[in-house]
C-alpha cells in the first residue's frame, strides 16, 4: 500500500512553518474525526492526518522525512502505533465540541483495544470481476512481535509501572483554549494507558509490542462482483493494543472497463454492438455476436431496423452466491453500418435500388413516427452505454 505524501495529506506546503502545520491538523483532525465524522472513511483518513502531523511536527522525523520520505520515519515507530500523535491538541478539539472534560474517565487503566480495519484498494479486469478469480495480495500491517510476544519487553526482563501516571494509565493534564482552560484526564501519553512499562524495551519493535510486517494473501473473488464491492478478510488488519485483538481487512473492488471495447456492463447486463451491412438487414443473414463466453449466432429477420436489440438471455453476469445458475442477459444493439467510400460497381447498383424506391416523404407519416422512436430509443440506449458513434 502506497502512503500518500504527508504534506498532501495536511493540504500544506514543504515549507509551512509550525503553526500553519498546527491549524491545518486542527481544520483537518475536526473534520475527520471518527466521533465526528460518521462516513466509513473518516477513521482511516484520521488515522492518516494524525500520522502526518505526528511526523512534521517533530523537527528530527520531518527532517528524516523530507530527506528520506515515508521510509525514514517508519522504522522510527515499529508498530505503526500513530494514536497517541498530537493527543493534546485533539482534547482540545473534542474538549470545543462537547464542552470539556467528557472524555476522561472510562478507562483505569485502558483496556484491551481491537487493532483497526485497514482498506486495501484492487482493480480487477473486466473479466476478472465476472467469472471470478483467485487473487494475490500484497498488505501490511501490524503483528505481535516475535520477540516479545507483544508485551515490548525484552524476554527476560520486569515490566513495571509507568512512572509518569503512577500505573493508572491516565494523567490529568490542564488545556487551554480560546474557549478558556479546561482541565481534562487524559490518556497517559508514555505508557498509552496501559500503566506498565517495561523497563528494557524490546529491541525489535522499540517496546511497542508491534511491528509492521509485509504480508501476501491470497483472496477469492466470486464471479459476478461488480465495483464497489468489498471482500472482507478477517483478522489481517492491524494488531489491537494491549492484548486487543486484530481488526480486519477490507479489500475494495474495482473493475476496468473491458479492455477490448466489445461490452459494457450494467448490474449482471451486458451490452454489445454489432455493425451489419445494409444488405444484411434488409434480406435478413445469420450473424456472429461475441458473448463473454465466445461468439455465437443469432439469426436477423429480414427488415431488421437499425437500433434494434437482441437480448440473449442467460448469456450475462453470473449473479452472486448462484454459482453461476442465474445469470443476467447479454443486449445485441444492431448498428447499420454505411459505407463510406463505394466502388464504381457499387455505385451502380445502388442508384438503381434508388430508382426503385418510390418517394416516401408523403406516405411516411406512421412510418417516421416509428422511425423517430427508435433514434430516441438508440440514443437512450447510446447514451446509457456510452457508445461512440463514429
Ligand atoms: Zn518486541
Ligand atoms: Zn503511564
Amino acid at each position: 500500500m502506497s502512503k500518500r505524501d504527508y504534506y498532501e495529506v495536511l493540504g500544506v506546503s514543504k515549507n509551512a512553518g509550525d503553526n500553519d502545520l498546527k491549524s491545518a491538523y486542527r481544520n483537518m483532525a475536526k473534520k475527520h474525526h471518527p466521533d465526528i465524522n460518521k462516513t466509513p472513511e473518516a477513521e482511516q483518513t484520521f488515522k492518516e492526518i494524525s500520522e502526518a502531523y505526528e511526523v512534521l511536527s517533530d523537527q528530527n522525523k520531518r527532517a528524516r522525512y523530507d530527506q528520506y520520505g515515508h521510509e525514514g520515519v517508519n522504522s522510527q515507530f515499529g508498530g505503526g502505533g500513530f494514536g497517541g500523535g498530537g493527543f493534546d491538541d485533539l482534547g482540545d478539539i473534542l474538549n470545543s465540541f462537547f464542552g470539556g472534560g467528557s472524555r476522561g474517565g472510562q478507562r483505569r487503566p485502558a483496556g484491551p483495544e481491537r487493532g483497526s480495519d485497514l482498506r486495501l484498494d484492487i482493480e480487477l479486469a473486466f473479466k476478472e470481476a465476472i467469472f471470478g478469480i483467485e487473487k494475490e495480495i500484497d498488505i501490511q500491517h501490524s503483528e505481535n512481535c516475535d520477540t516479545c510476544h507483544g508485551n515490548g519487553a525484552t524476554p527476560g526482563t520486569k515490566i513495571s509501572n509507568c512512572d509518569t501516571c503512577g500505573g493508572v494509565g491516565q494523567v490529568k493534564q490542564t488545556q487551554r483554549s480560546l474557549f478558556g482552560s479546561f482541565t481534562q484526564v487524559g490518556i497517559c501519553p508514555k505508557c498509552q494507558g496501559a500503566g506498565k512499562i517495561p523497563t528494557d524495551p524490546c529491541k525489535i519493535c522499540r517496546g511497542k509490542g508491534k511491528v509492521d510486517k509485509d504480508k501476501k494473501l491470497k483472496i477469492k473473488v466470486p464471479a459476478g462482483v461488480d465495483a464497489g464491492a468489498r471482500i472482507r478478510v478477517p483478522g489481517e488488519g492491524d494488531m489491537g493494543e494491549r492484548g486487543g485483538g486484530p481488526g480486519d481487512l477490507y479489500v475494495v473492488l474495482h473493475v476496468a472497463e473491458d479492455k477490448d471495447g466489445i461490452f459494457e456492463r450494467r448490474g449482471n447486463d451486458v451490452y454489445t454492438e454489432v455493425s451489419l451491412a445494409y444488405h444484411q438487414v434488409a434480406l435478413g443473414d445469420e450473424v456472429e455476436v461475441p458473448t463473454l463466453e465466445g461468439f455465437t449466432h443469432i439469426d436477423i429477420p429480414a427488415g431488421t431496423p437499425t437500433g434494434k436489440v437482441f437480448t440473449l438471455r442467460g448469456k450475462g453476469v453470473p449473479f452472486l452466491g448462484t454459482d453461476g445458475r442465474r445469470k443476467g442477459d447479454l443486449h445485441v444493439l444492431i448498428n447499420i453500418e454505411v459505407p463510406k467510400k463505394l466502388g464504381a460497381e457499387e455505385s451502380k447498383l445502388l442508384r438503381e435500388l434508388a430508382s426503385l424506391h418510390k418517394p416516401t416523404n408523403k406516405s411516411s407519416k406512421v412510418d417516421k413516427n416509428h422511425k423517430n422512436d427508435d433514434d430516441s430509443f438508440i440514443n437512450k440506449l447510446k447514451n446509457k452505454l456510452h457508445i461512440n458513434q463514429d
